[in-house]
C-alpha cells in the first residue's frame, strides 16, 4: 500500500487512529521493519491485530554474489518460492540498485535471458521496496570498498534505483507505481525522483500515464532502427510501431531539464550498422534524450554476438557527431551472470 491507501485502511477496516498508520508506515519503510511484532511503539493488542489483518510483504535473502569489479547480484526469494535478482552497480560516487519488477517477462525480446523464463509472475510493490531495503542492509553491513581498502563516502547506501532488472515495469504498473510512490514518500527512503529511471521496452498506453503519475525518469529500450527489425526484436512492435512509441515519447511530459534515456543494445552483425546510426539519428530529432548503448552480453545458447569495439566506436560517434550525449554501458558483472539481460533467477 501506499502511505494514503494505508492510512485508509487502518482508519476504515481496522478502525484506528490515523497516526497509527504513519506509525506503520515509518516501521516499514524508514525502519525497514519485516514483522509487526518489530513495531515496538505499537501496543500488543494492535500488533496482532495487524497480524491477524495482514502480512509484511517481504523477499528472503539467499545468497550474494560479488563481482570481480565489485557488482554485487542479490538472489532473493518471494513468498510464493519464485526467485529474483537485484544488482548493485558501484559506479564512481554513485551505487546504483538495479530492481525486477516481476519473475520472468513476457514480452519475450529475442535477445534477452529473462524473456526466456518460463514462469511469470508479477511482483508486488512491498516485494520491490524490499529489493532496495535488503540492498540498504547489505551495504551497511559490508560497506564498498575502493581497491585501497577504503570505504568511499556513498559505499554505504544506494543513491540511485533503476527498474532495469527482471521484468517489463509497465507490464505490472500499479504495483510499480505503488512501489515508486513508497520510495519517494518523505516518511520512508526519501528518494529524490531525479534519481529513480523507470525502464520500459514501449507498452505505449501506460507511458503517459506513468509520466502523469509519478516524476520519474524514462528509459525506452528501442534496441532498433526500423520496423521490421524491431518486430523481430521485440514483439510488441507489432503492436506499437516505432512511429507510435516516437509520439508517446514527444508527448511525456518532461520535468524541466531532464532527458528521455534511450536504450539501444548494439547487436554483433544486426544493429550495429552505420546506416542504422544513420537511422536513429533520425528517429530522435526534436527528442530531449541522451542515448544510451549497450554492447550485447551473451548468454548460453544466445542467437547474438558481442558487436566489435569498432563498431560501438563508430556507431557512437555517428551519434555524438548529430549532437546527442552517449555513454556506452559497458555492462557490470557478467562474470556473475548479473549484466544487462543475463538475469534469470539462478545462481550461476
Ligand atoms: N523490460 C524493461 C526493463 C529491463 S531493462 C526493458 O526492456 O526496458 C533491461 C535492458 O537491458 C533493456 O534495455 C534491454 O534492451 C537490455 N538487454 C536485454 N538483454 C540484453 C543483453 N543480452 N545484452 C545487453 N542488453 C540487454
Ligand atoms: Fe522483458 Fe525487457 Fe527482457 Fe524484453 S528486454 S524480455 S521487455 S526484461
Amino acid at each position: 500500500m501506499t502511505r494514503s491507501e494505508l492510512t485508509g485502511w487502518v482508519e476504515e477496516t481496522l478502525g484506528e487512529k490515523r497516526f497509527r498508520a504513519e506509525q506503520i508506515f515509518r516501521w516499514l519503510h524508514d525502519k525497514r521493519a519485516r514483522s509487526f511484532d518489530a513495531m515496538t511503539n505499537l501496543s500488543k493488542a494492535l500488533r496482532v491485530k495487524l497480524g491477524d489483518a495482514a502480512r509484511v510483504g517481504s523477499l528472503t535473502l539467499d545468497e550474494v554474489k560479488v563481482a570481480a569489479d565489485g557488482t554485487r547480484k542479490l538472489l532473493l526469494r518471494t513468498h510464493a518460492g519464485h526467485r529474483i535478482e537485484s544488482v548493485v552497480i558501484p559506479m564512481g560516487d554513485r551505487v546504483t540498485l538495479c530492481v525486477s519488477s516481476q519473475v520472468g517477462c513476457k514480452i519475450g525480446c529475442d535477445f534477452c535471458l529473462t524473456g526466456r523464463m518460463s514462469v511469470r509472475q508479477n511482483l508486488s510493490a512491498a516485494e520491490i521496496v524490499d529489493q532496495v531495503y535488503h540492498a540498504q542492509e547489505n551495504l551497511t553491513e559490508q560497506p564498498l570498498q575502493l581497491p585501497n581498502g577504503e570505504t568511499p563516502a556513498s559505499g554505504r547506501r544506494v543513491t540511485n534505483i533503476v527498474y532495469m532488472g527482471m521484468g517489463e515495469p509497465l507490464d505490472n504498473y500499479d504495483q510499480v507505481v505503488r512501489s515508486l510512490k513508497n520510495l519517494l514518500d518523505d516518511l520512508g527512503q526519501n528518494f529524490s525522483s531525479r534519481r529513480i529511471t523507470v525502464s520500459t521496452s514501449g507498452i505505449v498506453p501506460k507511458i503517459g500515464q506513468l509520466g502523469r503519475d509519478v516524476p520519474v525518469n524514462l528509459a525506452i529500450s528501442l534496441n532498433a532502427s526500423h520496423d521490421a527489425q524491431r518486430d523481430r526484436l521485440i514483439p510488441i512492435n507489432r503492436k506499437w510501431d516505432i512511429a507510435t512509441l516516437m509520439k508517446a515519447l514527444r508527448e511525456f511530459p518532461l520535468a524541466h531539464r531532464r532527458r528521455i534515456t534511450v536504450e539501444y543494445v548494439l547487436l554483433d552483425g544486426v544493429t550495429d550498422a552505420p546506416e542504422d546510426a544513420v537511422r536513429l539519428v533520425r528517429l530522435l530529432r526534436g527528442l530531449r534524450c541522451k542515448v544510451n548503448l549497450i554492447p550485447f552480453n551473451p548468454w548460453p545458447g544466445a542467437p547474438y554476438g558481442r558487436p566489435t569495439a569498432e563498431a560501438v566506436e563508430r556507431f557512437g560517434a555517428t551519434l555524438r557527431d548529430a549532437g546527442y550525449t552517449v555513454t556506452i554501458r559497458y555492462s557490470k558483472g557478467d562474470d556473475i551472470g548479473a549484466a544487462c539481460g543475463q538475469l534469470d533467477g539462478l545462481a550461476a
